[in-house]
């Protein structure tokens, strides 16, 4: 493992992918891995101290969102909260087999509502505009008497863009069908409280909050009905059956704490370094876009695109100069592959095949965007010197 990169030797911007785990968190769950093994079902009190420490993460955690601990389902992952919650919806009412969902989703919600469909349910996507904004009434319109639930996710992995959960909820309340919000990327970046919401259920994932990977949770609104997707253990109330996943759980509540005391100041800090970025090399990098609604996004997140370029190149240029962030496209197999979202954003397939996704988090410093400032200008303008010079070569109808 000598070969390994280390964080020290990088900058990394791609903390919507996931977050390096915050110290307090680690320590906090050490013990849980040594020490503290017991079983929190059991008996005696080496397994019911451990049981506690679910109690307080899961009291942690419903701080940060402003509900009830009862509410809280800890789950495996953000996937399995999401998957949870629709399977659960269209459990509840043989007649009601419909789904709504958006075009812009992330793959853990719409490659499960593809599987449904291919199962026999009715799946409803709605689109998005240019800035990504979802269009309410054409979201409205889509509600039949079928529908189970409308799953819609709060903030946009690759743009960042917001959708209006609250309104949303407004609407499945005022038709009575389920609202589920996959708050992924959310949940540590702006307020919550689900208290004040009509939100039937949300889900969250610790490691895109400081917390490790492999542990994620779903709130369930309480007095809402809920059918468990895994069934055999009475744990988390016979709503998640599998012995619990103790230190994650510990150190999600960790997470949690430590988001809730940062949340303010870190929305302002970050936003500073993210505007200051995307600012600079917007005045720096001609052609260059920024794609999704500048003014209902998440404060930490970056989608631009540069004209001209191929982002997969400019990935593995940049990854060259220690800089870490995602392509908008894929190249696969020898074709692109362009991201879903900003096709459902009708994006030209020119910017599409351009962009890149710089997110910031709590350990980016202000050095860090200094850096990157200086090289992402360039790594694209070296990548369009490189195509135009291919350009001369191989002429167009060639
Ligand atoms: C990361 C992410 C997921 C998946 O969460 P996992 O915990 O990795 O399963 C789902 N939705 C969004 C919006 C995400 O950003």
């Amino acid at each position: 493992m000598t070969s390994m990169i280390s964080s020290e030797q990088i900058i990394y911007l791609d903390n919507n992918a996931t977050t390096q785990l915050d110290p307090a968190v680690v320590e906090e769950m050490l013990p849980f891995l040594t020490k503290y093994f017991g079983n929190p079902s059991s008996g005696y009190q080496f397994g019911s101290q451990v049981r506690s420490a679910i109690d307080l993460a899961r009291e942690r955690l419903a701080a940060l969102l402003g509900c009830e601990p009862s509410e809280i389902i800890f789950t495996s992952c953000g996937t399995e909260s999401n998957n949870a919650a629709v399977n659960s919806a269209l459990q509840l009412d043989p007649a009601r087999q419909h789904i709504v969902t958006t075009a812009v989703e992330h793959s853990a919600t719409s490659r499960h509502c593809d599987a449904l469909s291919k199962r026999g349910c009715l799946l409803t996507t709605v689109g998005v505009d240019a800035e990504g904004n979802l269009d309410l009434d054409e979201l409205e319109r889509a509600i039949t008497p079928q529908t189970a639930i409308i799953s819609a996710m709060w903030a946009n992995n690759e743009t960042g863009v917001l959708f209006p959960v609250e309104k949303i909820a407004e609407i499945a309340l005022r038709h009575r069908v389920l609202f589920h919000t996959d708050a992924i990327q959310v949940v540590g970046k702006i307020p919550i409280r689900l208290a004040d919401s009509s939100i039937n259920s949300l889900s969250l994932s610790a490691h895109k909050l400081h917390g490790p990977k492999g542990v994620g949770a779903l709130y369930v609104r309480k007095r809402s009905a809920f059918k468990p997707t895994l069934i055999g253990g009475s744990q988390e109330q016979n709503r998640r059956a599998g012995t619990e996943n103790v230190a994650s759980i510990v150190a999600l509540g960790k997470a949690a704490e430590c988001a809730t005391a940062a949340l303010a100041e870190e929305a302002t800090r970050v936003r500073a370094m993210r505007d200051r970025f995307e600012a600079t090399v917007l005045e720096k990098v001609p052609e260059t876009f920024v794609n999704g609604d500048r003014n209902a996004r998440l404060p930490n997140t970056s989608n631009l695109s540069f004209g001209g370029i191929d982002s997969g190149a400019a990935l593995a240029l940049l990854d060259r100069n220690q800089i870490c962030c995602s392509a908008g496209s894929a190249c696969r197999t020898g074709s692109v592959e362009s991201s879903h979202v900003l096709r459902a954003m009708k994006v030209s397939d020119d910017r599409a095949r351009g962009s890149m996704r710089f997110s910031f988090g709590r350990f980016n410093t202000e050095s860090e965007v200094d850096r990157a400032v200086e090289i992402v200008p360039k790594v694209i303008s070296k990548l369009r010197s490189l195509s135009s010079a291919g350009a001369v070569r191989e002429p167009a109808g060639v």
